[in-house]
């Protein structure tokens, strides 16, 4: 008998994967492919959902072929996304309108105040579990459809669909234009701030005051049901789950019981903490999401410390100042001297998400002297992140009866030994890494399998989940408290700035 596998199709920020999973948890297949990113104006990001469908077009049979596997041998397919990043498409011929608008995407910070209408900040946010800012997708959309004429129309008439990636990719990979399944999960959807958080269903206030037609909208599906079968790229794949990233990771570091919490480190950085089947609301900044839904049972919810700019600064410092070649080598460039000189990054490139929630300041340097060389540079981009989090942990403590006592972690920084110990650091808690990494990508694999029943239970999932490294906190107390007013009072000069 040939060996069967579940399949994980993950469309992150940066690029798309398609990973293959044994019955041992064991992944045994990865095919990658990064994607163009477009920044046309300061503060627009934007993403080529075309190109991002023909990455899927190659990396899925190529990941097949890697361990000669045919299409009947993957009993569950699950869909992890990026979330929030808004597409809308022509039904018939199949092509999106314009550029997708990525969820860092800050061209609506000016507006946000008129998109809201009649309903107060604290109205959505009672609904949706989501504070008013440019982060989430109704915004961008109201956006498009004030900014190009017709296609409010087009939508309206049926002509157009709307949707995140997630359902972009359902869509296409289930028929596309030969009768694709528009839908959506209720993790994506909650991103939206077009849906009710208690009830799952669009909400019509909502949707009048963002001027989103219903008709050209997806139909929300629980995270684990059956999103019916893959036409293409191959055909005969079930599609048995989709969920968003940061709730897919939480889902492969099993963190399944409520006060179960996981960080990710990628281009943002993304706090989660699981509430069980309660709907907690922050009274600290922090949004309230849907961590995943099983067919026929209650959502299950977590509260979120969402931060935009974490691995990007990273990258930015690549890319953009040429500071260093590879992510890898901010390490060894942080390594190069003891501390960061007296010099803060604050990355607000998509303004301050948690808990400020700012969405017009601006980044800045400071504390700059000629004693500053590159290498404390360096520290203070790895500090940003840490301290980033602190504010997050912070909220999420001053909401809880109980403070957190250790973060788990994942994520592509993750593999930066010195951020760990930083982080360790300037939270004041152990911090652990498991063995497992590429968590997001085996979260979706795991909701997929489960609904296939190739896993029996979420016993046999956690029993995958081995610790690789951990971090203690070394740092004095007069340390820490010295790092974090300094950044305190940065973060307020980033905010000034942007008024
Ligand atoms: P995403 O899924 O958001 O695309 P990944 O989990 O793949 O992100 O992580 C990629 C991010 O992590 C990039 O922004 C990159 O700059 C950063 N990164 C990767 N390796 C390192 C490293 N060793 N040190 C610091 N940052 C890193």
């Amino acid at each position: 008998m040939r060996e069967t596998y579940v399949a994980a199709l993950d469309q992150g920020t940066t690029s798309t994967r398609c990973l293959l999973f044994d019955h041992q948890g064991r992944l045994v297949s990865l095919a990658q492919q990064q994607h163009r990113q477009y920044f046309p104006r300061p503060g627009w990001v934007e993403h080529d959902a075309e190109e991002i469908w023909k990455i899927v077009c190659r990396i899925i049979p190529q990941a097949l072929d890697d361990v000669d596997a045919r299409p009947e041998q993957v009993v569950g397919l699950g869909v992890t996304n990026q979330r929030e990043t808004t597409v809308v498409w022509d039904h018939r011929s199949g092509k999106p309108v314009g550029r997708a608008i990525v969820w860092q995407d800050t061209r609506t910070a000016g507006m946000l105040d008129d998109i809201a209408c009649d309903l107060s900040a604290e109205e959505i946010y009672a609904r949706t579990g989501l504070p008013l800012v440019s982060y989430f997708s109704g915004p961008k959309l109201r956006w498009l459809f004030d900014a190009e004429p017709g296609v409010a129309e087009r939508a309206a008439r049926g002509e157009l669909l709307i949707g995140t990636m997630d359902s972009w990719l359902v869509w296409n990979l289930t028929g596309g234009v030969d009768g694709g399944l528009h839908a959506t999960d209720v993790t994506n959807a909650s991103r939206t701030m077009l849906m009710d958080i208690r009830s799952l269903e669009w909400d019509d206030e909502l949707l009048d005051c963002l001027r989103v037609p219903r008709a050209a909208l997806p139909e929300i599906r629980p995270s684990m049901t059956t999103f019916g079968t893959t036409c293409a790229p191959v055909p005969g794949i079930p599609v048995t789950a989709v969920i968003g990233d940061q709730q897919a990771s939480l889902f492969g570091q099993t963190a399944f019981d409520p006060g179960d919490a996981k960080c990710t480190y990628g281009t943002g950085a993304f706090l989660l903490l699981n509430t069980g089947t309660e709907l907690v609301r922050s009274r600290h900044g922090l949004i309230s999401t849907v961590a995943y839904q099983e067919d026929g049972e209650p959502p299950v919810y977590a509260v979120e410390g969402a931060v935009a700019i974490a691995g990007a600064l990273v990258e930015w410092c690549r890319e953009s100042l040429g500071l260093i070649r590879s992510p890898a080598e901010i390490e060894t460039l942080a390594l190069s001297v003891e501390d960061n000189g007296g010099c803060y990054v604050v990355p607000a490139f998509s303004g301050l998400y948690a808990p400020h929630w700012e969405s017009d300041a601006q980044g800045l340097v400071v504390g700059l002297t000629s004693y500053v060389t590159k290498g404390h540079l360096a520290r203070a981009v790895l500090e940003a992140t840490a301290l980033q989090t602190r504010e997050v942990v912070a909220a999420m403590n001053a909401d809880a009866d109980v403070p957190l006592r250790s973060l788990a972690v994942d994520g592509g920084m993750t593999a930066n030994n010195l951020l760990m110990q930083t982080l360790a650091d300037i939270l004041d808690v152990p911090v652990v890494r498991p063995m497992v990494a590429e968590t997001v990508s085996r979260g979706a694999a795991y909701a997929a399998g489960l609904v296939a029943g190739y896993w029996a239970d979420r016993a046999v999932l956690r029993s995958y989940w081995h610790k690789a490294a951990e971090w203690q906190p070394r740092t004095t107390p007069q340390e820490r408290d010295r790092q974090v007013r300094a950044w305190d009072d940065a973060v307020q000069l980033a905010i000034g700035w942007g008024h």
